[in-house]
């Protein structure tokens, strides 16, 4: 990494202070010369808005109390609400979620949804709680986060150790407040409660969405690409799912018990099956056992990563041999790993852009309940569809134009649009 950039993070304050936050901050650096914007209207971007720290007691089954560490921060409120997921996890740090609220402005941004980025945690280990004490736990912190998030403030979604019920343990708790229902103020809630019908594929369809189009201007159909995806959850399930629906061939998925791979295609259709009735991969009979390490070196067209943040680093980044890499999961191209990729002329397709069909379907379920008027699956298909092919196109050309990769592209995008809602609005006072 060149010495200006670390020069330039000298500044960051301890409290944002991660590695998480130094990558978002230095892709943000990165970009700048190309996005071209004012430097003060750079600098209001380079650090959030607000970021609150709270402590969450909680009673335990076995009557005693422990109080958990939690975390919101809200990046950027010019364009709207702010919208971000909500995770427990034993490592959140308010730096880690001050990352996370970054990127998820520029993916809204780039998306043209009208809001900013948030993220928010309570440092927990979710496997040791049960669900009455994970409920308490759910209430206690909504209740704690009244003041700063609303339907037209920020609005929470899920994310890692976080579902449906999470959320509609939140929409419930507010609403309670309230003395009236209101669903707005959450997104990825169960349908009962007002959740929209597709949120649940809609990150790993957009993921496909993505990759379809790339192909097409790469002059290479996704029909006749080979494809390893690893990760086999929400994301990587619905990918794969979709890719052999393109009529792609998948020869290898992995979650994380490891990798199975078979030359002439896996049944994907089976492999799910087989996930719903054992919880894992692990014993599947089908196909040879591999793993995630070889997966990730596997020749191939396209290797989608759906698993996890860091994934491919300055360690096996010059190992992967696919031409096409479609980040589905946040993060899991290292920084010197997206160098060595690009030396070696493998395209990314980056985490903002690629992952961001959840986001965008998150915004149509918040639309539907403001509107109280409920779309189809097919609709909701459709607008996403349109609304990917837009941002991957705005950002493919602009890549073209300057000759900067497909992220860097991705983000100058975004930060041009945040900075021109900036610039339009101006400081107050
Ligand atoms: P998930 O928990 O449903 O699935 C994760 C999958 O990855 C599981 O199959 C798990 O076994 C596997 N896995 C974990 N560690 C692994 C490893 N080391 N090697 C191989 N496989 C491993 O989670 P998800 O919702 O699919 O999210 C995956 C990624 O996508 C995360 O980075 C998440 O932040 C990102 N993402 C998710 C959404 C969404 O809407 N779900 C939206 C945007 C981004």
């Amino acid at each position: 990494m060149a010495g200006i950039e670390e020069a330039r993070l000298e500044d960051v304050p301890l409290e944002w202070d991660t590695p998480l936050f130094h990558q978002a901050r230095v892709q943000f650096e990165q970009a700048l010369p190309y996005a071209a914007i004012a430097p003060a209207v750079a600098e209001r971007l380079r650090y959030p808005e607000r970021g609150v720290m709270i402590s969450v007691p909680v009673r335990l089954d076995d009557g005693s109390t422990t109080v958990f560490p939690a975390y919101r921060v809200q990046h950027s409120s010019v364009l709207g609400p702010t919208k971000g997921g909500v995770r427990y996890d034993p490592e959140v740090t308010l730096g880690e979620c001050a990352a996370l609220a970054v990127w998820m402005t520029w993916k809204c941004a780039l998306l043209r949804l009208p809001y900013g980025g948030a993220k928010g945690g309570v440092r927990c280990n979710p496997k040791e709680l049960s669900s009455a004490e994970l409920q308490r736990l759910t209430r206690r912190f909504t209740s704690e986060l009244l003041p700063i998030i609303g339907p037209q403030e920020d609005i929470p979604a899920p994310d890692m150790a976080t579902n449906e019920q999470t959320m509609a343990w939140m929409m419930d708790t507010y609403s309670m407040q309230k003395g009236y229902a209101v669903p707005e103020i959450v997104t990825g809630k169960p349908i009962a409660l007002g959740g929209s019908l597709f949120r649940h594929e809609a990150t790993g369809a957009g993921v496909v969405m993505v990759t379809e189009r790339a192909c097409e201007r790469l002059g290479t159909p996704l029909a006749e690409q080979r494809c390893v995806v690893q990760g086999f959850g929400n994301v990587g399930g619905i990918a794969a799912t979709e890719l052999v629906a393109k009529g792609a061939t998948v020869l290898a998925v992995s979650d994380v018990s490891g990798g199975v791979h078979a030359e002439e295609g896996l049944d994907v259709a089976a492999m799910h099956e087989w996930v719903r009735g054992r919880g894992s991969l692990a014993e599947y009979p089908h196909g040879d056992k591999i793993s995630n390490a070889e997966l990730l070196e596997l020749p191939c067209d396209v290797l989608v990563l759906a698993a996890r943040e860091d994934q491919v680093t300055a360690e096996n980044a010059a190992r992967v041999e696919a031409r096409l890499v479609a980040e589905g999961a946040n993060g899991p191209t290292t920084v010197e790993a997206d160098e060595i990729l690009a030396e070696r002329g493998i395209v990314v397709l980056p985490d903002i852009l690629t992952n961001a069909g959840g986001v965008t379907v998150s915004y149509f379920e918040w639309v539907q309940d403001l509107g109280r008027l409920f779309w189809t699956r097919d609709e909701i298909r459709a607008k996403l569809a349109e609304k990917m092919a837009d941002a991957f196109d705005r950002v493919w050309e602009l890549a073209r134009e300057r000759e900067i990769s497909l992220r860097a592209a991705s983000l100058v995008v975004a930060i041009r649009e945040v900075a021109a809602a900036i610039e339009a609005r101006g400081l107050y006072p």
